[in-house]
């Protein structure tokens, strides 16, 4: 295979070349003292680098080529960013001077041939976890802080988004809580109209009818868009009048049924069900980020969360189609578990985080820790790989390894890549 810029960073960036004998093209002697801080936006490879060529420190910035005449092609000459160089490094040097007054290492003769053997075999790899054979030989202690800092990652990317909603709700925690909720009882297929609906329909109207049960599926199911046309069992029927009323009342406006999925889902988890029982909970607790804001463990919070859709769905999916058989549509531990690694955690560490409440982001943290992992196909693969997840504090971090370095192969990204690819066969 043949070798590729990133490879080249990493391989400087972590000193993996043999370090004796280094010269530059015109002959003086190069030691690396630091080989300064990779940068990943525009300009020069690495800053603040520290080397000394011949009897002479410099410190600045180094460029880093695989042939020397890239330096032409990606227009580097033109560029005022790169005029401050203290050496150009390259793979092949196949136009010697090509920066002037710059000394030019080239690096392929340093390169141990199993670097590149390496990498090409996690790349060539054709398991959907390239590294699956030599994962087993990666030090626990490397696996461990690396799926610490994929946590943090996975997190940061998802509170970003909830500080604007943050901001759109006007600093108020509890409709955060709210909207985000209900996004969560959406399971993903239907989160984005869960979300919708509940942006259309304010807090502060359920919060007035939160005691009457009817009221409050009324209004879910009319924002729903699930109350439109002729119904024949009379639960449906109740709802509309109640609706009507209520929908002038408050000017609402509902969303479109047609954005609801029910393909290939389970009908206990069709959203008819889900909207059931999250009409269920808001009756149950209108107000829950005051309750959960301080919870620490998921044996606390189930309680809060244990509500079942009223009666007419025991016998129901949809309106006015009885099912075969009755049973009460409880939400489950699992969903619930769901709610408090998707929502709950996530909303104590950007609360603790905003308003500096010591302690409250650890906890928030070590409350996925007494969560079981998710069972998902990504955890799945994981388990297969003789890595099994523990707790959700682990499962979370095993999915954003998963889907945003191991399917895309950012092994050179990955510290379990770096582990295998700077390791030194063992001689057979
Ligand atoms: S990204 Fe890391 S864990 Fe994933 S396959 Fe590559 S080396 Fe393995």
């Amino acid at each position: 295979m043949a070798i590729n810029e990133t490879l080249l960073q990493l391989i400087w960036q972590y000193s993996l070349y043999k370090p004796g004998n280094l010269i530059t093209q015109s002959g003086e002697s190069v030691t690396i003292l630091f080989p300064g801080v990779l940068n990943r936006n525009a300009g020069p490879d690495f800053f603040e680098a520290k080397v000394k060529v011949g009897n002479t420190l410099l410190v600045g910035n180094v460029e880093l080529h695989i042939n020397s005449s890239d330096w032409l092609k990606h227009g580097h000459q033109e560029d005022p960013a790169y005029q401050r160089l203290i050496l150009h490094v390259v793979y092949n040097n196949d136009v010697p001077d090509v920066v002037a007054h710059t000394p030019v290492l080239q690096l392929a003769p340093h390169i141990p041939a199993h670097i590149i053997t390496q990498y090409s075999n996690l790349l060539q790899a054709p398991q959907s976890i390239p590294c699956s054979a030599q994962l087993p030989n990666v030090k626990d202690i490397i696996k461990e802080s690396w799926l610490s800092r994929l946590l943090a990652e996975r997190w940061e990317q998802k509170l970003l988004e909830w500080e604007e909603l943050l901001t759109k709700s006007a600093g108020d925690w509890h409709n955060l809580m709210y909207w985000r909720t209900a996004a969560n009882f959406g399971f993903k297929v239907n989160t984005h109209p869960f979300m919708m609906l509940a942006q259309s329909l304010p807090l502060n109207i359920l919060a007035k009818h939160h005691e009457n049960l009817l009221q409050i599926e009324a209004v879910v199911f009319g924002q729903a868009g699930f109350l439109e046309g002729d119904f024949e069992d009379d639960y449906p029927r109740n709802l509309q009048r109640e609706y009507d009323y209520l929908r002038k009342k408050y000017k609402l406006t509902p969303i479109h049924p047609h954005l609801w999925k029910f393909m290939r889902m389970r009908p206990a988890n069709f959203p008819t069900i889900r909207l059931a029982q999250f009409a269920a909970l808001v009756h149950k607790s209108v107000h829950l980020f005051s309750q959960v804001v301080e919870i620490a463990t998921g044996k606390e919070l189930q309680p809060l969360f244990d509500v079942k859709a009223s009666e007419y769905w025991d016998t129901h999916f949809k309106f006015d189609e009885p099912s075969a058989e009755s049973s009460p549509k409880r939400l489950g531990k699992s969903s619930i578990d769901n709610i408090i690694i998707n929502t709950i955690a996530p909303i104590q560490f950007l609360y603790a985080e905003q308003q500096g409440v010591s302690g409250l982001k650890e906890r928030a943290l070590q409350l996925l820790d007494t969560i079981p992992a998710e069972k998902n196909n990504i955890i799945s693969i994981w388990d297969a790989n003789k890595w099994p997840a523990q707790n959700a504090t682990r499962s979370q971090a095993m999915i954003q390894l998963y889907n945003r370095y191991c399917s895309s192969k950012r092994c050179l990204e990955c510290p379990i890549g770096l582990s295998i690819i700077r390791a030194v066969p063992v001689e057979g």
